[in-house]
């Protein structure tokens, strides 16, 4: 209608015009519910009410209410009120305002007015509105009105508030206030203002804070005005947090070479493997078309700080050929994509991205939660760049140390796969001896790290066909260096496939058969901690030996004696004193419920969530992206369990093992170090069933250092 009257604004529009309209609509209402548009006001305002209730369940509040832990079970609610009109003349209008700037938390009125207007117009964005000052001009009573009231709103609720309001004929009306969204920034800003302002406790400060928002504030994030203009053109899991661009390469060698030449590059794969560690490292970002939160390339990316989207399945790709399809368009290598860790969103082309930068009240908040919790906080690090990545972020230790991705380097690679690949116990043992002082070395900058904290160091547990070359090139080289024929090497890489390797010759099973294994890397662990001791008397270096994948005490005893009599034969040979402890993941629902056997045995527990997981659903940890979506359509699931701890089962488990075990060993010391360690609502549920610590990879540990003193505070 204003397009055929040649004017911009609603109210530049006559009553005709208006009538007019209103019989459209009313002629189009009648076409689709068959039946004319009621004229009871009564029948009218239930219309309008449930659509509200109907609108609890579309696509985008289902989305919304999983990325914000809302309960679907919790519904909604409608709210009547009469009108104010803002649109009545000269002497009305409408405004949105915030107490405090959103966006930077500063302590300032800001918002728009618009005259004539209702609120609609305001967010439409149809007319540009005025900076809210500008509505002392107009209506200058008014105004000074509405300023007490904000005083008066934020003193109520002791937060920012985000109000609407109408003026009608000069009178001000208020429709509706809320704790105003913010970024991260504003949010740390606004609670240590608030604490300085006398209006709140520390305690209540640190509890304001929501723990998941501080990731933006650890990684590089788009431009925001130049996130504004872009349209994803695909969505992944948001795997690991932060912003990425560059130019698309298929496989880790080229994510190397390019990035060596000074490219920025994003790694396209169908899913990672251990082999593509380095041209992980060289990558400003990974997208994956397969799998969940605790893939492969999901828990190595959160675990260096880079951004991730996994499981982009709409991604037609074909490696061969060095091109894939999304959204209509294929994308070749060399071209610009851009994804968002965070949010799972994949852009066309290039977005500049900002360093992120920390503000002064981040430590503040930190300081005071650290006063507040109870659980400790260690860290998921393989590298010592983690570790002491970790160390500045707060970690108070390593809880899960996974030796297997010690070996990802190319020299590392090629005695491990001759260790595979020996025939008999002597050839292991001969390739072990080219590893071990490699473990060592890194072993003790992980101590050196972590100055004498906990390190956790848990035993090799992937299954070891992962580690078997797959090139012709590398297959050779193996065959030269074992003295043996292609097709030998070939026919012992088959014979190591297995149809289920997560449920296969993986964890203490490779101790079990393999015990020298177990042997070296226990020999490494305790020589590691001897030197590192020596070098520093003012620590208490203690290694803690972890053994994965424990169904059965009797596993626990078998491999704990190699590693018992390995560690006091060192020992006694450096003629030192040292002490360490040997404990065990519990990660399988059996050793859960036989943990009072097992805790007999065990200096500590770690639950690791990851495989739990895994096995109590019997979900594979790696493919259930596939199907989580119509679990959430179909109102099964509301969360990824991988992502977020299943309290009611996994939890369950976790806390039968506790109660089973700490009778049997009073000394028993238990913690997490499943992904779940840095999940706000799963670090809470730690805390209640009374865990000594959750552990998490680097970027993650303020997120739980945080959510651990929101739980001692709440409970
Ligand atoms: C786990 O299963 O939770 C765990 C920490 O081990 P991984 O992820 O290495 O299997
Ligand atoms: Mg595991």
């Amino acid at each position: 209608m204003k397009e055929k009257k040649g004017v911009t604004y609603d109210v530049d529009l006559t009553a005709d015009d208006l009538k007019e309209l209103a019989g459209q609509f009313k002629a189009e209402y009648k076409g689709k519910i068959g039946s004319d548009f009621p004229d009871d006001p009564k029948e009218q305002l239930m219309g309008a009410i449930k659509a509200v209730f109907r609108s609890w369940d579309n696509p985008r509040a289902n989305v919304y209410r999983r990325d914000n832990d809302i309960p679907y079970s919790w519904g909604t609610a409608v709210n009547v009120q009469s009108m104010a009109f803002g649109n009545m003349g000269d002497d009305c209008g409408t405004g949105v305002a915030f107490t405090r700037d959103p966006a930077t938390g500063e302590r300032k009125l800001m918002g728009e007015f618009l005259v004539n207007a209702q609120g609609e117009d305001v967010v439409a964005g149809v007319r540009t509105p005025m900076p809210i000052a500008k509505m002392e001009q107009e209506f200058p009573e008014a105004f000074k009105e509405f300023t007490d009231v904000c005083k008066k709103l934020e003193d109520h609720y002791r937060d920012m508030q985000d109000m609407e309001f109408t003026v009608e004929n000069k009178k001000l009306y208020m429709l509706q206030t809320r704790n105003g969204k913010r970024t991260a920034q504003a949010a740390l800003k606004i609670a240590c203002d608030l604490v300085d302002e006398g209006m709140r406790t520390e305690e209540e400060a640190v509890a304001m804070i929501e723990p998941r928002n501080l990731d933006t504030l650890l990684h590089p994030q788009f431009d925001a005005t130049a996130l504004k203009a872009a349209t994803p053109v695909g969505k992944g899991l948001g795997a690991s947090p932060g912003a990425a661009c560059g130019k698309i390469v298929f496989s880790a060698e080229d994510a190397v070479e390019w990035h060596d030449r000074g490219e920025k590059v994003v790694l396209v794969r169908l899913e990672t493997s251990p082999e593509d560690i380095t041209g992980m490292k060289a990558s400003q970002g990974i997208l994956t078309v397969r799998g969940g939160m605790t893939s492969h390339a999901a828990v190595v990316a959160r675990g260096m700080g880079t951004c991730c989207v996994s499981g982009c399945g709409d991604i037609a790709m074909d490696e061969e050929n060095k091109k894939f399809t999304l959204a209509g368009k294929e994308y070749h290598e060399g071209d610009f994509i851009s994804i968002d860790g965070s949010t799972g969103n994949i852009y066309d082309g290039e977005i500049a991205t900002v360093d992120a930068t920390i503000a002064g009240e981040f430590g503040r908040i930190m300081a005071w939660a650290d006063k507040f919790r109870v659980l400790k906080v260690r860290t998921n690090a393989d590298t010592p760049a983690d570790a002491k990545k970790a160390r500045e972020l707060g970690a108070e230790g390593i809880g899960l140390c996974r030796t297997e991705h010690m070996f990802f380097e190319e020299d590392r690679i090629a005695a491990f796969r001759e260790m595979i690949c020996a025939d008999t116990v002597e050839e292991r043992e001969a390739a072990l001896d080219k590893i071990l002082p490699y473990q060592q070395g890194d072993f003790e900058k992980l101590y050196e790290a972590l100055e004498g904290c906990p390190v956790t160091i848990r035993f090799l547990d992937p299954p070891l066909h992962e580690f078997v070359p797959t090139d012709e090139e590398d297959i050779e080289k193996l065959a030269n260096a074992q003295n043996k024929s292609v097709d030998e090497i070939k026919t012992l890489i088959d014979s190591l496939h297995e149809f289920n390797p997560m449920m296969g010759h993986r964890g203490c099973r490779l101790a079990v058969t393999y015990p020298e294994i177990a042997k070296m890397q226990t020999k490494a662990v305790i020589r590691a901690a001897i030197n590192v001791q020596k070098a520093h008397a003012d620590w208490t270096v203690k290694p803690e030996i972890m053994i994965p994948l424990i169904c059965d005490i009797k596993e626990l005893k078998n491999v704990k004696k190699v590693v018992v009599e390995t560690a006091d034969a060192e020992i006694a040979a450096a003629g030192v004193k040292l002490d360490y402890e040997v404990g065990t993941m519990i990660e399988i629902p059996r050793a859960a419920l036989t943990a009072d056997e097992i805790a007999s045995e065990a200096d500590f527990f770690c639950f690791g969530t990851n495989d739990l997981t895994q096995m109590t659903f019997g979900f594979s940890r790696d493919d259930s992206g596939k199907f989580l979506d119509a679990y959430y359509d179909a109102k099964i699931f509301e969360n990824d369990p991988f992502a977020k701890l299943d309290q009611t089962g996994v939890g369950k488990l976790m806390e039968t093992a506790i109660k089973l075990g700490k009778p049997v060993n009073d000394k028993l010391h238990v913690g997490i170090c499943g992904e779940h360690g840095g999940d706000p609502s799963s670090v809470e549920f730690c805390h209640k069933i009374g865990l000594d610590y959750v552990s998490c990879s680097p970027f993650r540990v303020p997120i739980a250092r945080l959510a651990a003193a929101q739980a001692a505070i709440n409970n």
